[in-house]
């Protein structure tokens, strides 16, 4: 065989694979990718608010001299457009009718097309259940180049896995956020989650994301201020203020200004 014959199998022998893949992702119908562009990279999103399994301080808004202020981002400003939610909605009715199998079936190859340098699991809604958990986590060991950022909320479902045993091997480019606001019940059990992972995965990329309004909050704590959410800052992406601290392996806290 020659060199032009080889080539024009190896064409067609790709060609077919990348039928195959696509008949495969079309059989699932209703997931979708959304595109922050704060974040500036893909996203797979769930409804904001009803989708989340164990709601915070975070959600309710922030307590600000007695009062409690605002509401979960994610049922604001650009997420309220009716495309977007229905997007997210058919996200969840699609991942509630076929499994969390289903999710990892569409999301690898779809991924593996773009290749990412960046990937945000939910930039509105949290996991579901164990087995989302579990497709989340074979999804990020799939694609080992792209880095992936976790944020949740829900950290029952992580200390029960703990408890269990059961807790899926996290790897090396997934950052799994905790959300809190200080002094709140929620960032004890957050810490009571980070302590129980790294307990088990002691190179497991999981930290605290705290919320704050006034830095004073956050005082004798080590952190990094994500240089976007403070609306004065300039920059309106990630990518603008050369920034990916939320989804590189580099170890610490984050925290973002309550927008
Ligand atoms: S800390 Fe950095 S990566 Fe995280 S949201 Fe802010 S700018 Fe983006």
């Amino acid at each position: 065989m020659n060199l032009t014959h080889f080539q024009e199998k190896m064409e067609r022998m790709y060609a077919k694979m990348q039928h195959q893949t696509n008949a495969k992702t079309q059989q699932i119908q209703g997931y979708r990718l959304s595109f922050t562009s704060k974040m500036d990279c893909f996203s797979c999103d769930l409804p904001a608010y009803t989708s989340c399994k164990q709601k915070s301080e975070v959600c309710y808004g922030i307590l600000c001299k007695g009062k409690r202020k605002g509401s979960c981002y994610g049922t604001r400003g650009n997420f309220r457009y009716s495309n977007c939610k229905l997007l997210r909605d058919n996200n969840l009715r699609t991942l509630l009718k076929h499994g969390a199998g289903s999710l990892e079936a569409w999301l690898v190859p779809t991924l593996l097309n773009i290749m990412p340098d960046f990937f945000r699991f939910h930039s509105t809604g949290d996991v579901q259940n164990y087995s989302h958990l579990q497709a989340i986590l074979s999804t990020a060991r799939k694609l080992p180049k792209t880095n992936m950022f976790l944020p949740t909320h829900y950290t029952k479902l992580l200390l029960k896995a703990c408890i269990n045993d059961n807790l899926p091997r996290i790897p090396k480019n997934m950052q799994i956020k905790l959300s809190c606001i200080r002094g709140t019940r929620q960032e004890k059990r957050c810490l009571e989650t980070q302590q129980a992972i790294l307990s088990r995965q002691k190179n497991a990329n999981v930290h605290l994301a705290y919320v704050y309004r006034s830095l004073d909050e956050l005082d004798g704590l080590q952190f990094w201020a994500c240089p976007v959410s403070p609306k004065n800052s300039g920059f309106k992406s990630c990518t603008e203020a050369k920034c990916r601290f939320c989804f590189l392996p580099i170890k610490g806290n984050v925290a973002y200004k309550y927008h």
